[in-house]
């Protein structure tokens, strides 16, 4: 069984101390909610997802939420605005997050900080697995500039920071899939829309710092992190990156402190012995594993 799904099913709800209302820790949050989405976005990403995303997808039991906060959308009472920026920060790159239905209902997600920090005409979100020129002809449009690029790693995609050393046109726009990795494939392959704009990926040394979720690999980035990165790259201002990634920071910080697991990643389990399930018998998924155990791209 995968950690996850173990820390999951083992507790269960009626465990609850009684008087204790639902949703009041943000370890039960976090059971609810899921987590952030692994933004395709990074090389060699495309690792066994499919198994622990899955787990995101179970029905959860409706529950209301929290007030939330108006400008971070954390309840109210875990606000995070005092590590946003003061102000939306200056950039001149468009963001287009192509959201998936499911990660809209999502307690600890990373869009809503991302979207707190940058100026609203900056950074659009756009739900949906679907997108076609009919449906949504302003996305279509800016799919067909040539100044837009798409961020989803794969062999077909440049290294963004070659990229823009080479490229006579500096790109304007970057769109980003926010979904499990299962989610953000289905959306990048089966909508022809996003195989227009120049697909690029990015190479980075981060580590991802969204330590309360479990990543299939060590580079597994969320949206909020690839966004951060590829901004940075863009508006060639490494500040921007810092800024965003504090309120990712101030959040796994006080998840930890109040009883949320560091998630290590499945590569690192694997690698350091440590994986708690027997090895899977399905040859392309022990495949896949070992793979994943001798850090060859996947
Ligand atoms: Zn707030």
């Amino acid at each position: 069984m995968d950690p996850q799904e173990e820390a999951r099913t083992s507790r269960d709800p009626l465990e609850r101390s009684p008087g204790v209302p639902k949703s009041q820790t943000p370890d039960e949050e976090e059971r609810r909610g899921g987590g952030t989405a692994p933004a395709a976005a990074v090389l060699d990403a495309e690792a066994d997802g499919a198994s622990v995303d899955g787990l995101w997808e179970l029905p959860v039991e409706p529950a209301k939420r929290r007030p939330e906060c108006s400008r971070c959308s954390r309840p109210q009472k875990v606000c995070l605005c005092p590590y946003l920026p003061a102000h939306p920060l200056h950039i001149s790159t468009h963001l287009y997050i192509i959201q998936h239905p499911a990660e809209e209902n999502k307690v600890l997600r990373t869009v809503p900080l991302l979207a707190a920090c940058l100026p609203q005409d900056k950074c659009k979100v756009k739900i949906g697995r679907r997108f076609s020129e009919e449906k949504d002809p302003e996305l279509s449009t800016i799919c067909r500039k040539s100044d837009t690029l798409i961020l989803y790693p794969g062999a077909e995609a440049a290294n963004l920071e070659e990229f823009i050393l080479d490229s006579p046109i500096y790109p304007t726009t970057v769109i980003i899939i926010d979904g499990t990795w299962s989610q953000a494939k289905d959306i990048f392959y089966k909508n022809s829309l996003f195989r227009l704009p120049k697909q690029v990926q990015l190479k980075t040394s981060l580590s991802s710092q969204y330590v309360i979720r479990t990543q299939p690999t060590n580079r597994c980035l969320s949206t909020l992190e690839c966004a951060a990165v590829a901004l940075s790259i863009l508006e060639k201002n490494n500040c921007i990156q810092e800024t965003l990634l504090r309120p990712l920071q101030a959040l796994c910080s006080f998840q930890l402190q109040h009883g949320a697991q560091i998630r290590l990643s499945k590569e690192h389990l694997l690698k350091n012995g440590l994986y708690p399930k027997p090895m899977p018998k399905n040859k392309r998924k022990l495949r896949k594993m070992e793979l994943l155990m001798n850090s060859i791209k996947i």
